[in-house]
C-alpha cells in the first residue's frame, strides 16, 4: 500500500464552548464557566456543581454534576480535583455532552477551535496519494467540508468537485460533522481514470500498488471499477 505521503491535521482548542440556557436574571442565554466547581458535603453525601457566569449580567448559576452521592463513590483524586477547581476538570465538565443533555442545555462550539496543519510541502497534483490524519483535541463538531476548505486552502466548489471525482476519499459525507479522529486520502488528478484504464495500458508496478489501495478504500462504484480493471 502506498502510504509514503502523510500529513497530520489537528483540530486544536482555542476556547471552551458556550453553555446556552436562559439566565434567571436577564434575557441573556450565553454562559461561560466561571472556572470554579462547588462541593458541598453533608455527612457522607456530596453535591458537586459546575459554576457558570452569564455572559450578559455575570450572574452565577450552577449545573449539578453529582447530587447526594456517597463520598466513597468518588475517586479521591477526582474529589480533590473538584475541591481545587482543577482547570482540566472544569474543561471536561464544560465540554461534556452528557452533562449538557442531563441538564437540558445546548453547547455552542462556534469559535472554539482552529485547524493546525502540519502538512509537509506537497502538491495536490502529485500522483502519490496523500494520507491525512485528522486529530481532534476537543469534541467540537466540525463540518467536514469546512475542515477540508481550511486544510487545503480550496473553495467549497473545488472541494466538492474533488470529492465528486473520487480524488478526496473520506469515511464521512462532506456535509457531516466530525468530532473525532478520522483519516482521509487525497489522490492526484486522473487517478480514477488511471485505475480504470491501467490494465489496458499495462500499468507500471507502482500504479498497480496504487490500484489495490484504491480498491481497498473505495466506494462500491469505484471498487467495481478497479475490480473490472483487474479482471
Ligand atoms: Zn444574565
Amino acid at each position: 500500500m502506498n502510504t509514503d505521503r502523510k500529513a497530520r491535521w489537528a483540530v486544536r482548542q482555542s476556547a471552551l464552548p458556550t453553555v446556552v440556557r436562559p439566565c434567571p436574571d436577564c434575557s441573556g442565554t450565553r454562559h461561560r464557566p466561571s472556572g470554579k466547581i462547588r462541593v458541598n458535603a453533608s455527612g457522607k453525601l456530596l453535591d458537586v456543581w459546575l459554576l457558570l457566569s452569564c455572559a450578559a449580567c455575570d450572574r452565577t448559576s450552577k449545573v449539578p454534576v453529582h447530587e447526594r452521592v456517597h463520598v466513597s463513590s468518588l475517586e479521591p483524586a477526582r474529589r480533590v480535583a473538584y475541591e481545587t477547581n482543577d482547570p482540566a476538570v472544569v474543561r471536561e465538565l464544560t465540554m461534556s455532552a452528557s452533562l449538557a443533555a442531563k441538564n437540558g442545555y445546548r453547547l455552542d462550539w462556534t469559535g472554539t477551535w482552529e485547524l493546525e496543519t502540519r502538512t509537509p510541502l506537497y502538491a495536490l497534483d502529485d500522483p502519490t496519494p496523500l494520507t491525512v490524519l485528522v486529530g481532534f483535541e476537543l469534541p467540537a463538531p466540525v463540518r467536514v467540508e469546512r475542515l477540508l476548505m481550511r486544510g487545503l486552502g480550496l473553495s467549497r466548489t473545488e472541494i466538492r468537485r474533488m470529492a465528486g471525482d473520487g480524488r478526496i476519499r473520506l469515511p464521512l459525507a462532506l456535509d457531516a460533522k466530525a468530532h473525532q479522529d478520522f483519516e482521509l486520502t487525497i489522490h492526484g488528478p486522473g487517478s480514477v481514470e488511471a485505475a480504470k484504464h491501467s490494465k489496458l495500458l499495462g500499468a507500471p508496478t507502482d500504479l498497480r500498488a496504487h490500484l489495490s489501495h484504491v480498491g481497498w478504500h473505495d466506494t462500491p462504484r469505484q471498487l467495481s471499477r478497479s475490480a473490472t480493471a483487474r479482471a
